[in-house]
This record gives C-alpha cells, structure tokens and sequence, in this order.
C-alpha cells in the first residue's frame, strides 16, 4: 500500500480515440501497436489489454518477459488472438517461452536462428532488414546469406518482414525513400527464393502521420503480403515534430493519454531574501508562498526542471522554486489565491485551461518527450481512469 499521492492516470478513452483515429489514417496498412518500455511509461498490461479488447491484431513489446506479461494480460481481456512482436531480438534461452506464449521474435543475427532452431517444433520469425538505421538488422550484403542459414531450418517460418526508418519526420530529405528503395530490393530478394512472408512492415508514429504511407501498401500487395506501420508516441497522443514541410494534420486531434499528478503536502511563507531547496539555487525577491509537493527526481521528475520547469495548481502555472529533490520539489505559488494542504497539482496534463504537455518538459531539458514519459518511476502508480474527452 502506497498512500504518498503521486500518480499517473491513464486515460482509456483517450487511449482508444488515439488508436482509432490511427487506425483510420492507416487506410491501407494494419497497426502494430507499440506497447514496449512499459507502453511508453503508461503501463503495457492495462494498455495492451485495452488495445488488444478493442482489435489490436499486433502489439510490439521489448522482449520475451514484456511479451510474456502481455500475453497473460490479453488473454484475461479475452483477446488470445492477438499477435505480439518481441521487437529486440532473441537472447540464448528465449526461444522456449517464445513456442509456449506465442510470441513472435525479430531477428537478424545468426544466433536468433540457431536459438530458435534449438527448440525443435515450428516457429514464426520476422527478420529485420537495416536500410540505413545501422542498428538492428540484416545488412543488406549479407542478407543472401542469412536467407542460406534461415531456409536450412525449415522449422522456422518467415512469418514477416520489417525495416525502421531513422528520419520519417524530416519531410524534405532523401533519407526515408533512399531506405525504402533498400527494403523493395531486399524483400524481392526474399521473395525471389520462394518465401512468403505474410507481414510487411516499417516505419513509426512518423510514417504514419506524414504523406506516403501509401508506397509501403503497395509493396506488400506486390508480394502477397499485408502492410504494417509500427506508431508508439501516436497512440500515447503525442504527435512526432515534423520539418521541411507542413505539419501534417490530424496531429492536433491526438490527445494526450497521460496525466501526472500529485498534492501538496506543506505550504509555508518565506520573506524576501530567503532561500529555498538544495544550494540556496532559489531567493526569494518578494514575500513568496511555497508548496511542497511529495515528488522528486527518484520519481521521474528530471532535476534539470530545477528554476526552470512549472506545474499546475488551483488552474494557474506555478513555477518550480529551488532544486528538485530525491523525493520532495518547491513550486512558487505566490500568485495563485487559496492554495491549501491536500489541493492537486498537475505535474503533466492538464488543469482548468493550463496544460503541461510533455514536450514542455522536453524542451526544458533538451530531451524528447519520449524519455519524460518513460522516465516516469514504477513507485508511480499508473490508474486507468475512463474520463472522457
Ligand atoms: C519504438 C519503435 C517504433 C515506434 O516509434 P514511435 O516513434 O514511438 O511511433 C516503431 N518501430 C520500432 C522498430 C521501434 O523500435
């Protein structure tokens, strides 16, 4: 039991708007909902559960522990059909959970196939391509022979084919149709000796927000095959910062699913002159009025927001006075009437007509809101709230 009041509601129906309104821009292609690193700090049980209830056909985890987790999670949700892609690979030993929960590995390594191979019983695969991402993948060179290795092991079914784009945000660049142009020679190579993967897929929240999605569906159509595109942020209800072009639409109508929040927990007044927190970093100029809030750094709360960053009270911005702390954070409320003890403050979302979106924080830190979301500690407790739009 917890009763320190730091938490983050999770929105359901802000959730499940997101993943329509994608599901709807993806006219010719299926989604693989991303739901790794925890679903993006919002918790991938309760998230999967609701992705999955509601028509995910793929959700993509980190590895084998997340998709076992998730497998449990969809199935006391009833959704046992749902298809979950270990998007990291296959470690030594992972094979064996991969057959019991249905979990289908990304590989690209020889050792992902010997792995794989060592169980003895059939298998799905989806082998990763790098076209240019230089991370994980099968460099385009040695793709026939990874193919030689993959096709003497006829246990193991090349059940898809994937690439990720490292620049779908950049609008004006050479750099998405150059991978792209890769992916349509590796998949005819793939193709070209006998194999028939029946999932082809790339590309992000990105991809799907910006024009030409379109080329993907048709390449899969080429093959046999159903287009996939992979959106993480989208669905967390934040759009990605396009450049060399306009921002495509639909962007602003994604909602954010997160809300971080707590209480004030002390309040006290500090003459002009005084200081607060660790170092002396805050002096008063005037009399000022500071809240406690019971959250900190061990909690997510990135200490670089020190002077820099706001939360929201009683409807109005109260900026953060003095050095984040382990557990404990100041905020200047001075200019808010009638703060009292227990009142709720907003560390991202919303309150009345104030919002603190993620990127606010990002931006303060010289991050992307990526990491603040994922940054958010387990000690959070993650509730699913169903409050409307
Ligand atoms: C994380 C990830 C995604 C989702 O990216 P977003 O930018 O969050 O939409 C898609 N594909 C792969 C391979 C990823 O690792």
């Amino acid at each position: 039991m917890t009763c320190r009041p730091v938490w983050a509601e999770i929105s359901r129906s802000k959730l499940l708007h997101n993943f329509d309104l994608l599901r709807r821009l993806a006219t010719a292609a299926e989604l693989l909902a991303v739901v790794k690193a925890d679903a993006y700090g919002h918790g991938t049980v309760a998230c999967s559960q609701l992705l999955a209830a509601s028509g995910a056909k793929w959700l993509g985890v980190t590895d084998m522990a997340e998709g076992v987790r998730v497998r449990a999670a969809c199935a006391e949700a009833g959704a046992d059909e749902v298809a979950i892609l270990a998007m990291g690979g296959l470690w030594p030993g992972e094979a064996e959970a991969a057959l019991t929960h249905g979990i289908t590995p990304v590989v690209w390594e020889k050792v992902h196939l010997e792995e794989a191979a060592g169980v003895g019983r059939p298998m799905a695969v989806h082998l990763e391509i790098d076209t240019g991402m230089s991370r994980q993948g099968v460099r385009m060179e040695e793709l026939p022979a990874f193919l030689d290795k993959l096709q003497e092991t006829p246990q193991l079914r090349l059940d898809g084919v994937m690439t990720h784009f490292h620049s779908p945000e950049t609008l004006d660049g050479p750099a998405t149709a150059g991978q792209f142009s890769r992916f349509v020679t590796a998949m005819d190579t793939i193709c070209g000796r006998g194999l028939k993967p029946r999932w082809v897929h790339a590309g992000n929240s990105a991809t799907l927000l910006a024009p030409g999605a379109e080329a993907l569906a048709k390449l899969a159509e080429k093959h046999g095959a159903t287009a996939m595109i992979r959106p993480g942020l989208a669905l967390y209800g934040y759009a990605p910062r396009f450049t060399g072009g306009a921002q495509p639409k639909f962007g602003e109508d994604l909602k954010p699913v997160l809300a971080w929040k707590t209480r004030v927990a002390s309040l006290r007044t500090i003459a002009k002159g005084e200081t607060a927190g660790y170092c002396a970093t805050f002096r008063a100029e005037r009399t000022t009025r500071l809240a406690l809030l019971p959250v900190g750094y061990a909690d997510g709360l990135n200490r670089l927001l020190s002077n820099r960053g706001a939360v929201l009270v009683g409807g109005h911005r109260a900026p953060i006075a003095g050095r984040i702390s382990m557990d404990l954070t100041s905020v200047d409320v001075t200019d808010v009437p009638g703060v009292a003890m227990g009142d709720e403050v907003v560390l991202i979302g919303e309150q009345g007509s104030e919002a603190v979106p993620a990127y606010e924080q990002a931006d303060l830190v010289g991050t992307i809101p990526y990491e603040i979301l994922c940054n958010i500690n387990a000690r959070v407790a993650r509730v699913m709230v169903d409050q409307g739009l």
